[in-house]
């Protein structure tokens, strides 16, 4: 194995980290506190090239390798994950996904490539009030009508719901026997019947969106179908197994900041005469924090690396795609509640941003698959 970022990587890294010391850093905390949804820093990430991270470059994206995109993701991370979450929710991860892997090259050049050069949003909607984990229990419908279907339902959670251009929506289409085949749409969201529901009032992550999705006798053209009509549930996983390497590169990042500041702090804070950080019991805080982070990394690393590979030959990494969101979103909400920790009472106000990282932290470890779900597909995978 051989370990060593190559220049563009490297060049990749410092241009995002530069980015979130100038551009990020300065006013994440006053966007989390004011849950203000950071238009100005989405558009600063376009302008330098940072935006649709995943999408290849015929389509309009930096057609970047999933190493670095997974760097740029960590990097940025450290500044804010609610930015990370609203910019990824978009064609850095999930909502292109399907469209990616199951559309046609017209549905590509039509939809995706627009979007990228218009720096428009794209929400990926999945959940629903009765079906999160289980997405077998969808109940949206399509129904086929004139070569349109007209799609009904409800979605909850969705990132970025309540601004976005586009929307790729689950539904099951009913067939004349009255079963029903799991399928994916891309909705234009100015379509008539789309409407963005209740905002969720969130824990961390607070300058993204997060809201509602009413889907009233919304009229779609069957060329917005991606694939076949019963594709829905095999594109949803791959999405997930592509989309997971993401988070877990987000969780590196809040991780890596809680530490950072963890790290600073004990060497300043003075208790006893002398800094906390010289106290045993510090110490291996801060030695377990490091360890955990690193080896975070090299599985975030390791199924970046091997997404790629899926593209190139289709080799399988559903499981260290699990392996890298499980981890890196335990070591990160360990790591963050430890930093709050060294604190003291410090961390546990909101002039530290180690408060934020904590609250950040949590939803890693419940989105794009809870943890629980992580390990269940792990168990899964290796008993088969
Ligand atoms: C901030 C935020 C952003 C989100 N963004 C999106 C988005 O853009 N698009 C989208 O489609 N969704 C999005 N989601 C939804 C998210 O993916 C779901 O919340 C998540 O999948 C869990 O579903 P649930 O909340 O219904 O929990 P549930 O499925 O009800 O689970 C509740 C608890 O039960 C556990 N559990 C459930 N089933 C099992 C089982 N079989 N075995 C063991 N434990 C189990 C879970 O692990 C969890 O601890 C978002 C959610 C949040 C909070």
């Amino acid at each position: 194995m051989y370990f060593v970022l190559n220049n563009e990587q490297e060049a990749f890294k410092k241009m995002a980290r530069d980015f979130t010391e100038n551009e990020i850093k300065p006013v994440a905390r006053e966007l989390d506190e004011n849950e203000e949804f950071p238009w100005e820093l989405l558009q600063k990430l376009e302008d330098v090239g940072l935006a649709n991270l995943g999408v290849p470059e015929q389509y309009g994206g930096p057609g970047i390798d999933s190493l670095s995109y997974s760097l740029i993701i960590e990097e940025l991370s450290r500044g804010c994950a609610g930015l990370v979450v609203t910019s990824s929710a978009n064609g850095n991860s999930l909502a292109f996904y399907p469209l990616l892997l199951g559309g046609t090259e017209e549905q590509k050049e039509r939809i995706i490539t627009p979007i990228c050069e218009e720096g428009k949003l794209v929400s990926f909607s999945l959940t629903e009030p009765g079906a999160g984990s289980d997405i077998g229990a969808i109940s949206t419908t399509a129904k086929k009508e004139n070569g349109e279907y007209i799609i009904n339902g409800t979605k909850c959670f969705i990132t970025n719901a309540s601004y976005a251009a586009y929307h790729t929506v689950f539904a099951n289409v009913i067939q004349n026997d009255g079963t029903k085949k799991l399928s994916v749409f891309m909705v234009d969201g100015s379509t008539p019947g789309v409407i963005p529901g209740k905002k969720e009032k969130k824990m961390g992550i607070r300058c993204s969106d997060t809201a509602e999705l009413i889907f009233e006798d919304v009229r779609v053209p069957e060329e917005n179908l991606i694939g076949n009509e019963g594709d829905g549930f095999k594109l949803a996983m791959k999405t997930l197994d592509m989309a997971r390497p993401s988070v877990g590169a987000i969780a590196l990042g809040i991780a890596q900041a809680a530490y950072e500041e963890a790290l600073t702090y004990s060497k300043d804070r003075v208790q006893f005469g002398r800094p906390i950080c010289e106290n045993q019991a510090i110490q291996f805080m801060l030695a377990d924090m490091a360890t955990e982070i690193e080896a975070a990394r090299l599985l975030v690393y390791q199924a970046s690396w091997l997404k790629d590979k899926y593209y190139e030959d289709g080799s399988p990494f559903t499981r260290q795609a699990a392996f890298a969101k499980l981890y890196a979103s335990d070591v990160a909400m360990k790591v963050a509640t430890d930093a709050v920790q060294i604190l003291g009472g410090y961390g546990y106000t909101r002039e530290f941003m180690v408060e934020k990282y904590m609250h950040d932290a949590k939803i890693m470890q419940i989105f794009e698959g809870t943890n629980q779900i992580q390990r269940q597909l792990i168990a899964a995978n290796i008993l088969k």
